[in-house]
């Protein structure tokens, strides 16, 4: 991530709608990609307070109404009459409902996640699209809630609708739930995974989905290869397998995470999870003032890997000072490294093809 600054010369974060040293608004500029001081020019219209770029602006519906979002529309990409909805808003078939004490806030939660998410999907070129844009796999969201509280986030108790975070052909589903951090760490915990985030939820569903857009009817020879044949046995078997035992012991060694252990695809959307943390973290030490750090959208992988091992005993050590969880909880062994240099060279691989 980079470093933004307000116009007063104040850094100011990503997520930031307001400089808290001047007062001016921000949002963000996609024509500078960055985030910007936005100047009100009246009548909802703002200009781009960057001297050389100075575009009209429009601020995403979800900014100027709801207060979940900071982009900004270039002016003359709004359709006059239908709401204005940002480059990532645009991707949201159903938002949860606002009616219900809470949502908004939770709502808020998973749009911050959403963006970071796209930040770098952004940064190294990812191809994705929607239905409009006659993408081939339409990417799509629906955020809600059960119909009936449920105590449990993971399965069916019930005749009444349960929503399941997950991803089918492009429609990616996150229950708002996990947007409640009492009920977010309680799942953590039950599941004794090492972390369980909103980012993390966004990272791995993506990975179902970019499976879908980079693997499927592409390379899916060389993903079987290495991560096991994903039609055998088929995913209910295998997930139901899952839930009855667990993981195999001593599942540290080749997998991220217990999870991965299900089956193929759920090892893929992990080690593609795992990727975009990799990515994100050694993005903002890129951006830092610290030395001898490598660009995450050049650098190879075993750089990169590298960096990430040395930032991750640093990080770790700063959140144990705190009395937080690891920031990097995992042991990447060789067999690991191998699944996400995997991802690492699809993704170069769609860059690539897509510059
Ligand atoms: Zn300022
Ligand atoms: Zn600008
Ligand atoms: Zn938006
Ligand atoms: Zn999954």
């Amino acid at each position: 991530m980079k470093t933004f600054h307000c116009n007063c010369g104040a850094v100011v974060f990503f997520e930031n709608t307001m400089c808290v040293a001047c007062g001016s608004e921000l949002g963000w500029c996609p024509c500078c990609r960055a985030i910007r001081t936005i100047v009100n020019d009246g009548n909802e219209q703002y200009h781009c307070g960057d001297a050389a770029c100075a575009t009209p602006l429009t601020r995403c519906h979800n900014y100027a109404v709801e207060q979940v979002c900071n982009r900004c529309l270039p002016t003359l990409q709004v359709t006059q009459g239908a709401d204005a909805l940002c480059d990532y808003c645009r991707f949201n078939d159903t938002i949860p409902d606002l009616s219900v004490d809470g949502n908004l806030a939770k709502w808020r939660e998973i749009e911050r996640a959403k963006r970071r998410v796209f930040y770098t999907f952004d940064l190294l070129g990812l191809p994705y699209g929607s239905a409009e844009d006659g993408f081939g796999t339409p990417l799509s969201f629906d955020f809600k809630g059960d119909r009936e509280p449920r105590r449990f986030l993971w399965f069916n108790v019930g005749e009444h609708e349960q929503v399941y975070t997950g991803h089918a052909n492009g429609k990616v589903t996150i229950n708002i739930r996990e947007a409640d951090d009492v009920e977010r760490e309680k799942a953590r915990v039950s599941f004794g995974e090492a972390h369980r985030t909103l980012i993390g939820h966004f990272r791995h569903e993506m990975g179902h989905y970019f499976w879908d857009v980079l693997v499927k009817g592409t390379c899916e020879s060389d993903c079987i290869a290495l991560f096991g044949d994903h039609e055998n046995p088929d995913y209910g078997t295998a997930l139901q397998r899952y839930y009855e035992n667990g993981a195999e012991p001593g599942w540290q060694s080749s997998y991220i995470s217990a999870y991965a252990t299900m089956h193929p695809w759920e090892d893929f959307a992990e080690s593609f999870a795992a990727y975009l943390d990799m990515v994100s973290v050694v993005d903002v030490a890129f951006h830092s003032p610290l030395a001898d750090t490598v660009d995450p959208v050049q650098a190879d992988f075993g750089a990169m890997a590298n960096q990430y091992a040395r930032l991750g005993l640093l990080l770790n050590e700063m959140n144990r000072s705190m009395g937080l969880i690891d920031l990097v909880p995992e042991v990447y062994t060789a067999g690991i490294l191998e699944k996400i240099e995997f991802v690492h060279r699809l993704l170069r691989g769609a860059t690539a093809r897509a510059t």
